[in-house]
């Protein structure tokens, strides 16, 4: 499996009006349900990907540095719709529907998986997907068959192994390789370890969005 490596170009985080906590705007857009409702102005984007309750919304205010403006779910996998954020109106962050929640009916299921491959697959703004991976975990079926829509996809793909506070340094090692080794993931391949509780890893994922806002479509 071929994966993206990223080089470190940080400066071009100013042009985006980014430093790692430097978000001058970011707020709510809207939902869309189908494709066709995605914003049409040419703005590049980047799509945050995982299952319900990996901490999507968390990393996301964490990411944003807004308290409550990605919901923190009360209700796993309840919404199935795409949100969009608008960011310093120069680009989006689009969270999509958690996936792997059991009660959410087949029929809802087959629709999210047309909508998500859909996106994936003909979106042109989208630069980059994150998916979050829960550090205590090997991760998912539902994640190893998240990550094989995104390589078909070829978007390019960052992880992040979420809740990493709750974890011991050693845990924190062992699990990380694992991860790794159960995604069977090249050596250059990043995952970024992160928690919105320390805020550890806002940075380098700023690090790795911000030159590929830039990067040619
Ligand atoms: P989502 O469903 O993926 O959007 O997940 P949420 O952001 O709503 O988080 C699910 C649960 O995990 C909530 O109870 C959060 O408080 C908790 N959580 C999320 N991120 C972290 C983290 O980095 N560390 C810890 N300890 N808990 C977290």
């Amino acid at each position: 499996m071929r994966w993206q490596a990223f080089d470190y170009h940080y400066e071009h985080g100013q042009e985006y009006g980014i430093t790692a906590m430097n978000i001058t705007s970011a707020t709510f857009l809207k939902s869309v349900i189908r494709i066709e409702e995605c914003p049409r102005d040419g703005r590049p984007e980047i799509a945050f990907v995982g299952r319900s309750n990996v901490g999507k919304s968390s990393l996301l205010n964490a990411l944003l540095n807004r308290k409550g403006l990605a919901k923190t779910s009360t209700t796993p996998g309840k919404t199935q719709m795409i949100n969009f954020f608008d960011v310093n109106r120069r680009f989006y962050f689009v969270d999509l529907p958690g996936y792997g929640y059991a009660k959410v009916p087949k029929g809802v299921k087959s629709e999210w998986s047309r909508v998500m491959t859909a996106y994936l697959r003909h979106r042109e703004p989208l630069k980059l997907v994150v998916q979050l991976l829960d550090a205590r975990h090997t991760p998912s079926d539902k994640d190893h068959e998240m990550l094989e829509l995104l390589r078909r996809a070829r978007v390019p793909v960052l992880l992040a192994a979420t809740k990493i506070d709750k974890l011991s340094r050693n845990e924190r090692t062992r699990n990380l390789k694992a991860i790794r080794a159960d995604l069977d993931l090249d050596d250059d391949a990043v995952i970024i370890p992160f928690s919105a509780v320390t805020a550890e890893g806002v940075k380098p994922l700023w690090e790795i969005i911000a030159p590929c806002l830039k990067s040619p479509t």
